[in-house]
């Protein structure tokens, strides 16, 4: 018998998904279902990364493409066993500090979350709902991207707002905490305890100050569109433009969160593109520009989050751009001499995993996020397969 857990990341017509085995950190197989409808695809890779033809099936709806993807791993694992479901979740509320189980309560919970989040929770229980739906009696267990920030201090998960505002969940919540959670889980003793930041660079881009591996602060706030700039997100903006646009220019909700969630960014600021790659060798003085924004915005929360924790001991670039790209982790380091930062050229030219000079104050490393795997260790967890038996 080959047991097994599923992870899950479910978008408005995309499914993203690990098969991980009972124990161990490596998929058995990895896949992406996409445009979910009529026109559906389903590709499939097997341990070794390797393409893995797909059963057919239907994948006019979620619950058929998860068919369609069980139905492909049995193919390729006769005796497989699913254990649990593990699903990412974008929004946890004030609640939820580390996953759940979903019931009937806790759906209903996530549900009344949606206004929060709704351009990605909806598709997330959508997800959930069509896993159950798949799998009857398989636990389902929600991992939360706003969990591992739960237990900032009040003043991190506070705006200046009356307190009605705050009291019905107009918080801070900061997002990406499965990424956070597994860098914290995987950082190397000497530097686990200290002051640590972390610079999740992706298409969606935060950062966040661990202490003693928890988090203490973070970029972003009550929606995913604080902090850095993103690929098609502003970052920090001044609330007074949104009025500005409302007011004057007649703009919906609607037209400003289409502004500020898919044509701002990067994209906005170069005219061109959302992908660092491009703009790295766009040569257009937009372009130039738009990594200028990007890389004094991320200089700038470094020295905001140093001080929330009162100084800094290690600096860790992940995702995309903070695993690839070596032209933009050096021009972040550049300036940051005066916290002790400075790279060594060749290890950043190798993509790390420590790239800090020898004898410099702050080490700084590229490591890899692993957001599946955090949520592969919850969905074992929750039916009993711990880690310590993994080992
Ligand atoms: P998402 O947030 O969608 O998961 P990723 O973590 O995959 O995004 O990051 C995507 C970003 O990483 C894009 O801007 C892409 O251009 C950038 N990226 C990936 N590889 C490189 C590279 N070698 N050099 C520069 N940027 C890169």
């Amino acid at each position: 018998m080959t047991e097994a857990v599923l992870t899950l990341n479910a978008g408005s017509s995309s499914l993203k998904f690990a098969l991980f085995p009972a124990r161990g950190d490596r998929p058995l197989a990895t896949g992406l279902a996409d445009r979910i409808g009529p026109e559906g695809t389903l590709k499939l890779k097997g341990r070794d990364g390797q393409p893995v033809a797909a059963a057919p099936g239907d994948l006019r709806s979620h619950a058929g493409a998860i068919r369609a993807v069980f139905d492909s791993f049995r193919g390729q694992y006769p005796d497989l066993t699913l254990r649990s479901v593990g699903h990412r979740v974008v929004h946890g509320g004030v609640s939820h500090a580390a996953p759940v189980t979903v019931t009937a309560t806790v759906m209903a919970e996530l549900e009344a979350l949606a206004p929060f989040a709704p351009l990605h929770q909806p598709h997330n229980l959508t997800g959930i709902r069509a896993a159950a739906e798949a799998f009857a009696g398989v636990a389902q267990v929600a991992c939360f991207d706003t969990a591992f920030h739960r237990n900032q201090p009040w003043i991190n998960d506070a705006f200046a707002l009356p307190r009605a505002l705050y009291d019905e969940g107009v918080r801070r919540y900061g997002f990406h905490g499965l990424s956070y959670d597994y860098i914290a889980s995987v950082l190397p003793g000497e530097v686990a305890h200290g002051r640590v930041i972390v610079a999740h660079l992706g298409n969606g881009a935060s950062m966040c100050a661990l202490h003693n591996g928890r988090s203490v602060a973070s970029t972003m706030g009550f929606s995913a569109l604080d902090g850095l700039p993103m690929g098609t997100r502003c970052g920090q903006i001044d609330p007074g433009v949104l009025l500005y646009l409302m007011d004057q220019k007649g703009m919906s909700a609607a037209q400003i969160s289409d502004l500020l969630y898919r044509q701002s960014g990067l994209l906005g600021l170069s005219g061109l593109s959302n992908d660092m790659r491009m703009l790295e060798t766009a040569e257009t003085p937009e372009a130039e520009q738009a990594i200028d924004y990007f890389v004094y915005r991320c200089q700038r929360e470094i020295g905001s989050l140093a001080a929330a924790v009162g100084g800094i001991d290690a600096l860790v670039f992940t995702a995309g751009i903070g695993e690839n790209s070596r032209l933009i982790r050096a021009r972040i380091c550049a300036r940051l001499s005066w916290m002790g930062i400075e790279l060594d050229p060749a290890r950043n030219a190798d993509n790390g995993p420590v790239i800090s000079a020898a004898g410099a104050p702050t080490t700084v490393m590229v490591i890899p996020t692993n957001e599946e795997l955090v949520i592969a260790r919850a969905a074992r967890a929750a039916v009993g397969l711990t880690e310590q038996e993994a080992a």
